[in-house]
């Protein structure tokens, strides 16, 4: 039964009450006199009333008085012809007796000649960051942090200031809370009384010591301030922020500097001294000589006594400043510098003193303290390391990096043989790590990458984290590549042994740029850029490698180009060719398959390596014009084989998807017309996909997997090994084969590790349901291991190379078994 929700009123021949209903906002339509002629259904939903309540008097009654005022002005501006409010709040009595806020825009239609009907969209007021649209933009251009959470912390939104500070981008912040700040010096009854002040409403106000992304420190004066909505609760809180870390150093060193003077009134802690210049001879109180550890006789009482105790590298210094004062220029005598310990160590001390003079004016003698201020230093120091130090590895911070890098170019200015190179290094595959064994390895491995990079230069050269997973080095001293390649080899060559994550072994390597100081830069930023952009170059050639910026990056750029213009060539003029690789049953021998692997034969280079042109393809598109070509040439190959042995039927044809390839929803079209076209039955062809592909894109990995399925082919994961992840995280892929990369099968002879990762991984395989193929089998031992172990197929030189067609068409034809 249909609600009857208009009175007696006509809309005319359309009605257009029918579109009003269709409108996801609430609208209630005034005649004249204020009353109710029509409510939508969506009034039910903002009011918790049926419509039908609200007509006649039933919607203003129930405004409250200053929201009807308001109403009634903005009726009346729009009588006036002036501009109206966006947006008018009031207060809605339900019939439930709740008071709503909500809002509501006016509007007026002539809906016959003799009246004027009032038109009200009403809402609820969008919550505050909706809201904020024009004001989140302004709050974009002012230089202090704003946060904004709801009631429980989760952050909601914050601006760019607070993005330059902390480290942290708008997506990242937001829906986490402000505990990603947290630098760990706050008990937490610090942030407990902090909650109740504004769980009470309060505003709060403090200084917090905050951690940044990179793990950098600051200071801000902190001010948190609830917010609340319309009934006056509190919704959200707001948060503002001061960076006022140079204040509070500075403070901290006045503050200092009054403790010291309160010290030295003390006196009974510090150390004396008293140099008469007519004798020469030097007093040094019992505690002077204490405070560094020397009994009393054993600091003899000459001045050469107190000077030899100075650090070499503070004496000049020392020496100038008590002369100053000798001599008049300085009213006070006051130094801090270091004294060695009798242990052997140097402690830090103030020394203080005043000249005595006589009647003349001329300095007769001298005399001061001596304190022990060691502790205050070794708390600056670190207060100093902590602002300029990654916190995880304990490098150089950026600051500090750039800071040095800006030296090392004013060195190498002035004098050309201090010539230095910036190296940027950036660890493959990190993010696999983090992802698969989870942060505190990820930790853990950047951790121990540190060290090893530190480990494997020299003292004088800079190591610094950038932040994530990118590091940077200054090598100090080298003005050519061949000076400077040695240093990239030595780190490359400490990343070769596996690192110990959670029990179990992780190979990852870097990829290195090299930008070698040169005139013509002037800013620090474009040699990093430079280094940074050869590290993006080394990085595409493959894993664990280094390239310069400079000529030899240009010319790998050039053949980069050049590759780039002869691989479209070849791709139009159908010059690739695909071969196949035979793949085996281990156990009996015969042919099961082959894998589709293209070949590029260049002509002046002989044959270009996939691994060398597949990437570059990926980059440039190409790669899609390729996959097709082997996709074809693959499923015409298995036809043809199939149709010359009866026995031939059951043969399978793998062909390798790239990742980019993978991720374009037209190849599911793609396939099934290829798979159509020729005639092939689709579970004969097995897809591979590698590893890494499902691990950064699980979710549509998941969705792309299960479509092929439903198209009948077969899915291999390919390299399996490499990404780390485990195999029961192949359980939600409907996966039919795994290949176990290559690198196991040829270690597992050598390497108990791989040989129990080979084993393990085909038990587990089984116990999943999925067969298992062994790639880069070279010897007859590997295969007799493998089978013991019950591998099914196995891949590799010892069987065969990828052979040309004609080669492997006769393969099938002789029957050949291994
Ligand atoms: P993959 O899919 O893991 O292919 C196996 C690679 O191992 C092939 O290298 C093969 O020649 C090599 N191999 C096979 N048996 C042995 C052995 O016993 N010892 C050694 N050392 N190597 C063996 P290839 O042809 O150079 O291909 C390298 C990679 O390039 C392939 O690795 C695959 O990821 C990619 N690739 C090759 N063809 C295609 C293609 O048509 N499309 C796509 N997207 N990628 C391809
Ligand atoms: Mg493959
Ligand atoms: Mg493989």
């Amino acid at each position: 039964m249909r609600v009857k929700r208009t009175m007696d009123f006509d809309f005319g021949p359309t009605d257009p009450k029918t579109f009003l209903e269709a409108l996801p906002e609430a609208f209630v339509i005034l005649d004249r006199r204020g009353m109710t002629v029509f409510a939508s259904g969506a009034c039910e939903a903002i009011f918790g009333d049926a419509p039908r309540g609200l007509l006649g008097g039933g919607f203003l009654c129930r405004v409250d008085g200053a929201g009807l005022s308001r109403l009634q002005e903005a009726l009346d501006a729009l009588s006036a012809g002036e501009s109206r409010p966006e947006a008018v709040p009031f207060q809605f009595a339900t019939s439930g007796d709740r008071s709503l806020a909500l809002e509501a825009s006016v509007g007026r239609i002539q809906a016959s000649p003799d009246g004027h009907l009032v038109v009200l969209t009403v809402r609820r007021p969008s919550p505050v960051v909706g809201e904020l649209g024009v004001i989140a933009r302004a709050l974009d251009q002012i230089d202090e942090p704003v946060v904004v959470t709801d009631r429980e912390g989760t952050i909601e939104y914050v601006n760019r200031a607070f993005e330059r500070n902390s480290g942290f981008t708008r997506e990242e912040a937001v829906g986490r809370t402000p505990r990603i700040l947290r630098s760990g010096k706050h008990p937490d009854a610090f942030y407990r009384q902090m909650w109740e002040t504004i769980l009470a409403g309060e505003s709060y106000h403090n200084r917090v010591l905050n951690r940044r992304k990179d793990g950098s420190l600051y200071y801000e004066e902190k001010t948190i301030t609830p917010v609340r909505d319309a009934s006056g609760q509190v919704s959200h809180f707001v948060a503002t922020g001061i960076d006022v870390t140079s204040r509070v150093l500075a403070e901290q060193r006045l503050r200092a500097g009054a403790e010291r003077y309160a010290l030295s009134l003390r006196g009974a802690n510090d150390g004396l001294w008293d140099w008469d210049f007519r004798t020469g001879r030097l007093h040094l109180s019992e505690r002077w000589k204490s405070m560094l550890g020397f009994s009393d006789a054993e600091v003899g009482s000459a001045l050469e006594d107190w000077f030899r105790l100075v650090h070499p590298d503070d004496l000049a210094e020392l020496k100038a400043q008590i002369k100053a004062h000798v001599e008049g220029s300085r009213p006070h005598f006051e130094h801090e510098h270091r004294m060695r310990h009798r242990d052997g160590g140097f402690c830090w001390v103030l020394t203080r003193g005043l000249v005595v003079r006589d009647e003349e004016g001329k300095a007769y003698r001298m005399a001061g303290s001596q304190t022990d201020i060691t502790d205050r230093k070794m708390a600056e120091a670190q207060l100093e390391h902590d602002a300029l130090h990654d916190a995880l590895t304990g490098l150089p911070n950026r600051a500090l990096f750039l800071d040095r890098l800006e030296l090392a170019m004013a060195r190498a200015r002035r004098a050309p043989d201090l010539s230095f190179a910036v190296m940027f290094l950036d660890l493959d595959r990190f993010k696999i790590v983090n992802d698969s064994l989870g942060h505190p390895a990820g930790d853990q491995l950047l951790m121990d990458f540190a060290g090893r990079i530190r480990k494997s230069l020299r003292a004088s050269d800079t190591v610094a984290r950038l932040g994530g997973d990118e590091f940077a080095v200054i090598v100090e001293r080298v003005g050519t590549e061949s000076e400077a390649a040695p240093f990239a080899e030595r780190i490359l060559e400490c990343l070769a042994e596996p690192f110990i994550l959670q029990g179990r072994q992780v190979f990852t390597s870097a990829s290195i740029g090299i930008a070698l100081y040169r005139e013509r830069y002037t800013r620090r930023d474009d040699m990093v850029r430079d280094a940074d952009a050869a590290m993006y170059r080394a990085k595409s050639t493959g894993r664990g490698r280094y390239a310069f910026f400079d000529t030899r990056l240009h010319s790998h750029a050039m053949r980069q180009l050049d590759l780039d213009s002869s691989l479209r060539h070849a791709v139009e003029s159908a010059a690739l060719e695909v071969h196949y690789q035979p793949i085996v049953r281990v156990a009996g021998g015969s042919l099961a398959g082959f894998e589709a692997l293209v070949r590029w034969p260049h002509p002046e280079q002989g044959f270009i390596s996939p691994a060398e042109f597949i990437p570059l393809a990926e980059e440039t598109g190409l790669i899609y014009a390729i996959g097709l070509f082997v996709l074809r040439s693959a499923c015409t190959f298995l036809k043809t084989a199939q149709g010359r042995l009866a026995g031939a039927k059951s043969l399978t044809m793998s062909v390798n998807l790239s990742g980019v390839q993978f991720l374009r929803p037209e190849l599911l079209g793609q396939i099934d017309l290829v798979v159509r076209r020729c005639g092939v039955d689709p579970r004969s062809l097995k897809l591979e996909i590698t590893e890494s592909v499902l691990m950064e894109h699980a979710e549509f990995a998941e969705d792309m997997m299960a479509q092929m399925k439903a198209q009948n082919l077969s899915l291999s994961i390919d390299d399996f090994g490499t990404g780390y992840s485990s195999m029961k995280n192949l359980r939600r892929y409907p996966v039919d084969t795994v290949k176990l990369d290559q690198s196991f099968v040829q270690r597992m002879l050598s390497d108990p590790e791989s040989l129990e990762i080979v084993r393990g991984s085909v038990a587990m395989a089984h116990r999943l349901g999925l067969e298992v193929v062994a790639e880069g089998i070279e010897s007859a031992e590997q295969r007799e291991l493998l089978e013991g172990m019950g591998c099914d197929y196995g891949q590799g030189f010892l069987f065969a190379r990828a052979l040309e067609p004609d080669a492997a068409l006769d393969l099938v034809v002789a029957g050949k078994t291994w």
